[in-house]
């Protein structure tokens, strides 16, 4: 299991073009109901891929987000 979270720590590069990933957190209007929401998003702005939405209600969901991220590379 160690193993396997080291593994998940790393967000692989987007698997539809290669750019980096990196973790956002959704900003907007007050009404907004993605508010807070957080998801993995490709670099690339040409590109675009991002994943599904997690809100973060009680813990750090990055790993959660890295390890669906990571998922989706390998799918
Ligand atoms: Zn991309």
């Amino acid at each position: 299991m160690d193993h396997l979270i080291d593994d998940n720590d790393r967000l692989k590069p987007c698997p539809f073009c290669g750019a980096e990933a990196e973790i956002i957190t959704l900003e907007g209007e007050t009404d907004e109901p993605s508010i807070g929401a957080q998801c993995v998003q490709c670099t690339s702005s040409a590109c675009g891929a991002a994943s599904g939405l997690i809100y973060p209600l009680m813990d750090d969901v990055t790993h959660l987000l890295i390890e669906r991220w990571n998922k989706r590379h390998n799918a």
